[in-house]
């Protein structure tokens, strides 16, 4: 069942999208029939279609010979829901929006190119519903009807679902209230409401996700807000390779530390053994079919597993700390890297940037991008000096100026620390709509004189400095779950890349 909605939600949009590609065709030829773009014409006109002759026809022919043919439009429509049409429909308006919006605009990067057609076995199979009411009081999804993990989709019926949904049910109740002046229980409307379910299939798994607008956190769960009377200093993170992340304050002080699970790197060897099985049956064979499910499982495993540890490490990093300084990488043009698009995508950068986004905003965390100019790794976070070459491969940063040793990340994440202590000193005005970022040579550019190291002349021994350590840092966020299992962290020294 809910492969074929996916299959519909699929058809629906090629469906769509055949309407948009002949009406620019016939305009072409010059005609001047209105190409329907947005969502809401493409419903309209997928609507007129679905009944259409073209649709689908049924030839009656009667026993005396004369035939006479019936339009019944498309025949199966009945059978799934009609929200699945109109989202998907929805969905090639906002890919032919992007479009034309690339094509007018000067935008940089990415470039959006025409929608293209889904193909079975290639796109991903979902399909998105929307929350409506039904007859009477109740809404087309509803949660925990029938069996507490369950969830009721339109059309599909009540779907058992793995996990708890304890706490969704408890935000979509009603709450009742004591009246103020008659002391008598009133009942309010629910904290939350679900807008839409997207029904995905993953692997061999089918996930639903719900779309719910919900109230802010509690004031208890979220950061106060800083104020001079609550004075608290940044914490920079920088994102590597090795180490996954290192957050530190601007003193220095390293405050937490990820080791990054590298799913892909540790099952890379499975991966291309299964690929090479699968390409080597025969192909529309169940072999094939066999050994394509068994490696998009072992895909689906590794995507599970990084996501785990990013939602963990970005739960933790916004939770602890109330002001964070994240660097701007360029991580699509890092990633026309040959040699290291691999370990930068199984690290996923931009996800962990997004979702530390977002949780800032529930935990009231204030988050400032660096300016993407500004040489974190580079630079001394001692005295200042930017050193002209740090290769990847140096893990220490060693200062020719003031003679500092200090881990490669740490030093980084310091100045991230640093910078923002200086572009971001005073708390900001939440009320004007905080302040504007990497406002090139106005606020948040970097205004520290700076010193730059000069190259070592030919032949030249380098200057021996005399290297003093920084002390131990004073707290470090542990690595386990409260339960005290080890989670998805790599366990030093246990199963690693050869
Ligand atoms: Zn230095």
């Amino acid at each position: 069942m809910l492969a074929r909605h996916a299959g519909v939600s699929r058809f629906a949009y090629n469906q769509c999208l055949r309407l948009v590609v002949d009406a620019l065709a016939a305009k072409r030829a010059g005609s001047d029939a209105k190409v329907p773009w947005s969502g809401f014409d493409l419903i309209n006109a997928f609507n007129a279609w679905k009944r259409s002759e073209s649709a689908g026809r049924l030839f009656v022919a009667a026993p005396n010979g004369t035939v006479t043919k019936q339009v019944t439009g498309l025949g199966w429509r009945h059978e799934v829901s009609a929200q699945v049409f109109e989202e998907a429909a929805v969905d090639l308006g906002r890919a032919l929006s992007a479009y034309s919006h690339a094509k007018t605009s000067n935008r940089k990067g990415r470039r959006f190119g025409f929608p293209r057609w889904k193909r079975k076995g290639r796109c991903r199979d979902s399909f998105r519903l929307r929350n409506k009411h039904a007859t009477g009081d109740k809404f087309l999804i509803r949660v925990g009807e029938g069996h507490p993990r369950s969830v009721t989709l339109p059309a599909i019926g009540t779907v058992r679902v793995h996990d708890d949904t304890r706490r969704l049910r408890r935000l979509l109740r009603p709450v009742a209230h004591l009246h103020p002046d008659t002391g008598q229980p009133v009942m309010m409307a629910p904290r939350a409401r679900i807008l839409s379910a997207t029904v995905s299939r993953h692997g061999s798994r089918w996930y639903v996700s719900l779309n719910v607008l919900a109230p802010d956190f509690h004031a208890e769960r979220r950061h106060l807000p800083c104020t001079a009377a609550n004075p608290s200093g940044f914490v920079g993170i920088d994102r590597g390779v090795t180490a996954f992340a290192v957050a530190a304050t601007a003193d220095g002080t390293e405050v937490g530390r990820f080791e990054s699970p590298m799913p892909l790197r540790r099952s890379i060897l499975r991966v291309r053994r299964l690929s090479r099985r699968a390409s080597l049956t025969k192909p529309r064979s169940r072999n094939r079919a066999r050994a394509t499910r068994r490696l998009s499982r072992q895909h689906a495993r590794i995507a599970d597993v990084r996501r785990h540890f990013l939602h963990e490490v970005s739960g933790q990093l916004v939770q602890t700390h109330d002001r964070l300084c994240l660097e701007d990488l360029a991580v699509a043009n890092l990633m026309t890297n040959r040699r290291l698009a691999r370990v930068i995508g199984d690290a996923a950068w931009s996800e962990l940037a997004r979702q530390l986004t977002y949780k800032a905003a529930w935990f009231g965390t204030e988050l400032v991008v660096c300016d993407r100019w500004f040489a974190s790794t580079k630079t001394c976070w001692w005295c200042g000096m930017v050193k002209q070459q740090m290769g990847l491969a140096e893990r220490t940063f060693r200062c020719a100026g003031c003679g500092l040793v200090i881990d490669r990340d740490r030093n980084a994440a310091a100045n991230l620390a640093a910078w923002a202590e200086r572009s971001h000193a005073q708390a900001p005005d939440r009320q004007a709509g905080g302040r504007v970022i990497k406002a090139p040579g106005g606020e948040g550019a970097d205004r520290r004189l700076v010193t730059v190291e000069p190259a070592p002349a030919k032949g030249e021994p380098k200057p021996m400095p005399q290297w003093h350590e920084l002390g131990h840092p004073r707290r470090v966020l542990s690595t386990t779950s409260p339960r005290g299992r080890l989670t998805g962290f790599r366990r030093p020294g246990g199963p690693c890349w050869p």
